[in-house]
């Protein structure tokens, strides 16, 4: 049974209910976890107020980036544990669980870095005036963490507000919580102080609602879906309380005819299929200029019918959806799809080892998909490619930017010219050429334009979102 984790301890819910924990490859529950609500939320936010007003503030910078780094180090040291934990609750493939095990402990390792290098301006004024800016911490941030990447989501998320001298309450996804509570006592094993970073699990509309309403909460950062991030947004427009939002993506690759397609061919593929396509920046159009739409299509094609997918610890190329409703979302694109007469280029193999109970999509391209169809417009968040052909540099940009999304960008051609002129064309808050995802980018700003959303998290960019400015002037004559 899992317990929430509030000043340093495991506790249960004031709710006395509970939330079955299922493994995704079986479609079967192994455990249980907190189906906490109000209260519960207010005893983590009591406990991190008590925790910001005492032994966090005496922490200086240096302190505060060296708890950080005993926490990277301490993680690293649990990579198997933890990736072995988001194996069973998110049906990662074991190539993957371990990378954002790793991805967890690079992001504390990287935001210990940055605790005492964030820094204020003197700012030049009138005579007689000396003016400081200084950075200050909200207090306590709230996080609430989607359940496609929760360790690295968390990293960056939570290492990026304790740098910047916050401290943390989080509410996880109800169907990825397990390895966030392992990290919370870790935490607390390397040196945390009770209150730093307390973890209360159940439902969105309950406790994350409850989370996004208190008082007491002085940032929310967001990740998840456009329309629950409007939801945050409005609660917290009541109170005025500031939030960053990293919402969804149709995130395009836009190949050329000059590419190099042996570079782009396994790059376009593995941004759709890594975690089964359930990644807010999958590069889940892909944009091929007319010249080479057919040979291009034959390859992926191709590639895409020798993509396997089966039980997480068999760590093939594809992995179970997270649970039943999102397998049946994909099949309703499917569907919509074969409604609309458009064409199946070809489709993965779910092996025969798969157990029945285990929610699993073959990885599926499709072609000349209208640029108007929900398929080329909304996220299906699984392993779905929608290709569509396109004439020169300006019919491109007008694909790329014809979804209410701006989150990444992939642009795969050898003319200098065309790439500079592309990426400042596209509207996404990242642009990749002749690469995409820079192999996770814990440095790299990474936030949404459009309803892809705002603010930015990741690299030292985020300790922006996670401060205030305050403007100090001294009239000394
Ligand atoms: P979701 O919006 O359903 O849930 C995200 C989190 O919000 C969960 O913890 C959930 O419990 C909570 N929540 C749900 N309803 C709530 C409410 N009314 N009030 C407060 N909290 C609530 O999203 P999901 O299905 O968990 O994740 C998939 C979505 O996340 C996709 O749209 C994906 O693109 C997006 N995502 C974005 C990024 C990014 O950085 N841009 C990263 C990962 C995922």
């Amino acid at each position: 049974m899992q317990l929430n984790y509030i000043a340093n301890t495991a506790v249960p819910s004031a709710t006395g209910l509970t939330l079955p924990v299922v493994d995704p490859s079986y479609g079967q529950p192994f455990d249980e976890l907190q189906r906490s609500d109000a209260r519960d939320i207010d005893a983590a936010v009591q406990a991190a107020h008590t925790c910001f007003k005492g032994p966090w503030a005496s922490l200086s910078a240096v302190e505060r980036g060296r708890l950080l780094m005993r926490l990277s180090q301490r993680v690293a040291q649990c990579t198997d544990e933890l990736a072995a934990l988001e194996q069973r609750d998110c049906g990662k493939p074991t190539t993957q669980a371990r990378a954002d095990a790793t991805a967890l402990a690079r992001y504390f390792e990287f935001y210990a870095g940055a605790c005492d290098k964030l820094t204020g301006q003197t700012l030049p004024y009138q005579n007689g005036y000396t003016v400081l800016t200084w950075r200050e911490p909200h207090g306590v941030t709230g996080h609430i963490i989607p359940w496609n990447y929760p360790m690295q989501i968390f990293g960056r998320s939570v290492g990026g507000a304790l740098a910047a001298g916050n401290v943390c309450v989080v509410k996880p996804s109800e169907d990825a919580c397990l390895s966030l509570l392992r990290v919370a006592a870790l935490a607390a094993e390397v040196g945390f102080p009770p209150g730093a970073i307390n973890i209360v699990t159940g439902l969105g509309h309950e406790v994350g609602d409850a989370l996004a309403r208190h008082p007491g909460i002085d940032h929310i950062s967001f990740t998840g879906s456009p329309n629950v991030g409007t939801l945050i947004a409005q609660v917290a427009a009541q109170r005025h309380c500031p939030v960053t939002l990293e919402l969804g993506g149709k995130s395009p690759q836009i190949i050329f005819a000059d590419a190099d397609l042996d570079a782009a061919v396994p790059v376009v593929i593995n941004a759709i299929v890594q975690n089964a396509g359930q990644t807010c920046s999958a590069g889940s159009r892909v944009l091929i200029e007319q010249p080479i739409y057919e040979p291009l299509l034959q390859r992926l094609g191709e590639a895409f019918s020798r993509l396997r997918v089966g039980p997480a610890a068999m760590n093939l190329d594809v992995g179970p959806l997270i649970r039943a409703s999102q397998q049946q979302r994909v099949w309703d694109f499917l569907s919509d799809a074969q409604v609309a007469g458009i064409p199946m280029v070809a489709q993965g193999q779910v092996v025969d080892e798969a157990p029945q109970g285990g929610y699993y999509q073959a990885p599926t391209l499709l072609r000349d998909v209208p640029s108007a169809h929900r398929l080329a417009q909304d996220e299906v968040f699984g392993p779905v490619l929608s290709a569509m052909a396109f004439e020169g540099e300006d019919h491109a940009v007008e694909l790329a930017n014809a979804t209410r999304f701006g989150l990444v960008a992939g642009i795969w051609t050898r003319d200098g010219g065309r790439q500079l002129r592309m990426a400042r064309r596209v509207q996404s808050g990242q642009v990749f050429i002749n690469n995409y995802g820079a192999g996770g980018g814990v440095e790299l700003p990474f936030g949404g334009v459009k309803s892809s959303g705002h603010g930015r998290e990741k690299g030292f960019e985020a300790l922006y979102g996670f401060t205030s400015l305050k403007t100090v002037a001294i009239r000394h004559g």
